[in-house]
């Protein structure tokens, strides 16, 4: 198997995807392995590269006699600017950072369906009087109770910021 080290943006769902190639057949694939995208059926497709800037975001100024390079401008395609903020906004659902608060530490809980959102409490829904969790994830709304997270001892599941999180005593170096 080989892939390449290039990561493109997907057309419709905006995750980060990566062509990966094996026995002559490749797929574009996302973090959680998925060719397909949650929301719709589709597989993920790149996008094409914005024709001013190359997806850098940036557009150089040269100099108007000298050709020389002067700086750079953001790029305005409209197009480029959509897309660079449906990424960030997409990035900002990613739910993978772990946290200390005291003495415990707090591991994000990561949804199983797309690998890529968090869970967060469904207001004012319960299985069996315990919170039931939704995706944060736009177009994935996958839903678990508390069935679905295995607590070890000593451990409890606690919201953050709106994002599950499994908390168990922290016993690394202190800071
Ligand atoms: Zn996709
Ligand atoms: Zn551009
Ligand atoms: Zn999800």
């Amino acid at each position: 198997m080989s892939s390449t080290a290039e990561t493109r943006t997907c057309l419709h769902c905006a995750r980060e995807i990566e062509y990966i190639e094996a026995d002559g057949q490749g797929a574009w694939y996302d973090s959680s392995n998925r060719t397909g995208c949650v929301d719709g059926e589709q597989p993920h497709a790149p996008e094409p590269l914005c024709g001013s800037c190359q997806d850098y975001g940036l557009i150089e100024i040269r100099h108007a006699s000298t050709d020389g390079l002067i700086g750079h401008r953001p790029c305005d395609d409209p197009a480029c600017t959509d897309r660079r903020e449906k990424a960030a906004a997409r990035a900002a659902e990613k739910h993978t950072g772990e946290m200390v608060i005291g003495s415990e530490e707090f591991g994000p809980q990561v949804c199983a369906e797309c690998g890529w959102g968090g869970y967060t409490p469904v207001p004012g829904l319960y299985a069996q009087g315990r919170p039931v969790y939704v995706c944060t994830a736009t177009g994935c709304g996958y839903r678990a109770d508390v069935s679905a997270f295995e607590l070890g001892d000593g451990e409890r599941l606690a919201v953050h910021d709106g994002r599950l999180y499994l908390v168990r005593p922290y016993d690394g170096a202190p800071f």
